[in-house]
């Protein structure tokens, strides 16, 4: 498990920072991942810092391509935006997450399970319907189907995405403010969206413990997190320093390589026997 970890960890920086020029895919070549079901999902854990239980998974999208092997999403979600197949790419990922959740649920795994949306996915009015659907289909709650949602950068039609927000809502979707604190995860959202989580960015996490000014940002989001009932999330959480302040501090749940990388949801029950409190 430590190797597995080093391993996320390094193909991540790989992936998406220490090569700056981390190759972009194209439009075409993610329409036939699409066709051709190379898109995979990785499920890393959520716990709760109180009694250290396990309460849900977030799905993130990998790609397993052919030739180049495991690339992430920050090669192809932006792609996949900008040229409307963003929308295709969520339902694929809904669908196969909540018919994992399924099979989770039948080995008595319950677990929440949150998905990925930008609010660009949010420009079809049947998008709540048709996540609805898929989680009758699969017989889960939608109180236990969490949406981070991050506002993007093309922000097409806002009135359409705060209706389809408002009806997944009504719904009793959880709705999860993304990356908070960070340029696109303004306080104007949490005013006009009914979140019922908020997930503070890890620039805000990594290294809380030690860093002040991090420290204050960080004290201020669970304070206007709790002061709005929403639950607080801490993601990227890396150290046991971290882990420990944000015991303290009335964070709810955390999320990070301390805990555990994402990973194939073959792996998650095996994983979850074996967890047991940091
Ligand atoms: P995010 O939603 O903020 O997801 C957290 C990212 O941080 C993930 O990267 C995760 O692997 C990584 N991470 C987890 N623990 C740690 C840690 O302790 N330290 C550090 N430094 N990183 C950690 P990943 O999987 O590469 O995903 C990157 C972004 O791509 C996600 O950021 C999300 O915005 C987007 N994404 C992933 N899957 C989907 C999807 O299905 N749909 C959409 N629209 N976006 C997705
Ligand atoms: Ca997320
Ligand atoms: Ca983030
Ligand atoms: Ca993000």
């Amino acid at each position: 498990q430590a190797l597995a970890m080093l391993l996320d960890k390094q193909l991540h920086r790989v992936g998406t920072q220490h090569v700056p020029a981390a190759k972009i895919y194209s439009a075409d070549e993610l329409r036939v991942a699409l066709s051709k079901d190379e898109l995979i999902n990785y499920y890393q854990p959520k716990v709760s810092l109180s009694i250290g239980e396990l309460v849900g998974v977030e799905t993130l999208v990998r790609w397993r391509h052919p030739v180049d092997g495991m690339v992430f999403p920050d090669q192809f979600v932006g792609v996949a935006e900008e040229h409307g197949l963003i929308d295709e790419l969520t339902r694929v990922v809904l669908q196969a997450a909540l018919t994992q959740a399924k099979r989770w649920q039948e080995i008595g795994l319950r677990l929440k399970i949150a998905i990925n949306v930008s609010m660009d996915n949010l420009t079809s009015l049947d998008f709540p319907s048709f996540v609805s659907e898929q989680a009758m289909l699969a017989i889960v709650r939608p109180q236990d189907v969490v949406l981070e949602v991050t506002e993007s950068k093309l922000m097409k039609d806002q009135r359409a995405s705060l209706e389809i927000l408002t009806r997944l809502r009504l719904k009793r979707f959880r709705l999860s403010i993304d990356d908070f604190g960070t340029g696109h995860s303004s306080l104007a959202q949490l005013r006009d969206i009914p979140f019922d989580e908020l997930k503070i960015d890890k620039s805000f996490v990594n290294g809380v413990h030690a860093n002040e000014t991090i420290r204050a940002i960080y004290l201020a989001s669970v304070s206007l997190a709790k002061q709005l009932r929403m639950e607080v999330v801490a993601e990227g959480v890396e150290s046991r320093d971290d882990w420990d302040f944000l015991r303290q501090t009335g964070c709810d749940l955390a999320q990070g390589y301390f805990i555990s990388p994402p990973m194939p949801a073959s792996e998650l029950p095996a994983w979850a026997a074996g967890w047991t409190q940091r």
